[in-house]
């Protein structure tokens, strides 16, 4: 085959994602998984009998319509209308799409030429730093700095240059639990309106705040014609699997999108769409419910790992907490985690891969808490005997 490399330069060294490498890792030794982020318990029965139903029926077995099937676009717009108070319209205003993971990738490709700067929260999540590339365009990161992981504003303006087309921004932020405040929100809003820049913006973890509010940018004046919204119901809903996600903007955003969108899958998750559809719906108790449970079992980690000597930096939001292993007596969070399973059976993600500047992520680790209460408490007693 030559000297030429397979694979092409834009995706070099871009391997296999650390969370398929650590969840191998644990598979391979057994170990709690406290590294990708899935929950160990599924969603509310209801929606995967809905699911269910929807296969049987025959309902979504064929190819669902390219934008997502009506019932679930409608769904997604009237729960923006319900908990953001943002209107739009579901049949030019909302794309359903495989996963958040594909929006990222289908907004990124129909938005970026070759050459363009993309100003991004450095940790990233690893599909940003992959998807950038693949467009030709160039990442420009912005590093969120421990302890308490604030945008520096003034940095930010400071990146802004005649070729920054696009800033994506993630909040709730993996890995940091990080969550932009208003404040935050309406100076990174208003220089995107004075540089005409476009955001797209990641909110994964939207119904996952356990301090302040999730505030969406795409609400801030000026910001609905430049802003691409995307969330899923992997998170919100614990089922992972699905992959249903979306997209929501303007028309000819939207449609942008769209056509970058229906060359990755053209449409995927037929039966499953209907379910979310119904799940979006879910009354109000459900989404208390999952964010308080889920702050239960972040206060449950964060008390173990701080008690078994790691430095804990509490999220606002997701269901990651980051912490630094310095006062472990450790520097570098890749050997620590290649390690960890086999000195006390847990699995863990080392912040650094998520990082260009590396010296502000190499002693950072990330725990996932959506696991059952036993398997919280029989990792924290393990890792005390660090
Ligand atoms: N964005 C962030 C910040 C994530 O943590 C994840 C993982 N759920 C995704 C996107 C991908 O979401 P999905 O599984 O819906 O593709
Ligand atoms: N979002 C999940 C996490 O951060 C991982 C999803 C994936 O494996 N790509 O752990």
């Amino acid at each position: 085959m030559g000297t030429r490399p397979l694979l092409n330069r834009r995706l070099a060294g871009m391997g296999t994602t650390i969370f398929a490498e650590m969840s191998a890792l644990a598979t391979a030794t057994g170990s709690i998984n406290l590294g990708q982020g899935f929950p160990d318990t599924d969603g509310p029965a209801e929606i995967a009998q809905a699911a269910a139903d929807a296969v049987l029926a025959g309902r979504g077995n064929q190819y669902p319509p390219g934008p997502g099937i009506p019932e679930l676009r409608s769904a997604i717009a009237e729960h923006q209308q319900r908990f953001r108070g943002l209107a739009y319209d579901p049949d030019t205003e909302v794309l359903v799409t495989a996963g958040a993971t594909e929006a990222i990738a289908a907004a990124l490709l129909a938005l970026l030429e070759p050459g363009d700067e993309v100003i991004a929260l450095e940790p990233f999540y690893d599909s940003y730093a992959a998807c950038i590339a693949m467009a030709g365009a160039v990442r420009v990161p912005l590093t969120l700095r421990a302890p308490d992981f604030r945008p520096d504003l003034e940095r930010l303006r400071a990146l802004v240059t005649p070729r920054t087309r696009l800033l994506l921004l993630n909040s709730p932020h993996n890995p940091t639990g990080l969550v932009l405040s208003a404040d935050e929100l309406a100076a990174i809003a208003a220089l995107a309106v004075e540089h005409d820049l476009l955001v797209v913006t990641d909110e994964v973890y939207e119904h996952l705040v356990f301090s302040g509010a999730h505030h969406p940018i795409a609400a801030l004046p000026g910001m609905r014609e430049r802003t691409v919204s995307i969330s899923s119901a992997g998170k919100t809903f614990s089922f992972t699997g699905w992959k249903v996600g979306w997209v929501t903007g303007s028309a000819p955003l939207v449609a942008a999108v769209r056509t970058a969108k229906q060359y990755l899958t053209y449409v995927s998750a037929g039966p499953f769409q209907y379910a979310v559809a119904d799940a979006l719906r879910l009354p109000d108790d459900y989404f208390d419910g999952f964010r308080a449970d889920l702050l239960r079992k972040r206060d449950l980690l964060a008390d173990g790992l701080s008690a078994a000597g790691f430095r804990v930096f509490r999220p606002e939001g997701t269901y990651f907490i980051t912490t630094d292993i310095t006062p472990l007596g450790e520097k570098d969070g890749i050997e620590f985690c290649r390690a960890l399973p086999e000195r006390c059976g847990v699995v863990a993600i080392p912040n650094v891969v998520f990082y260009d500047d590396t010296e502000a992520g190499r002693s950072l680790v990330r725990f996932t808490f959506c696991k059952q209460d036993e398997v919280l408490e029989e990792a924290v007693s393990r890792l005390g005997r660090l």
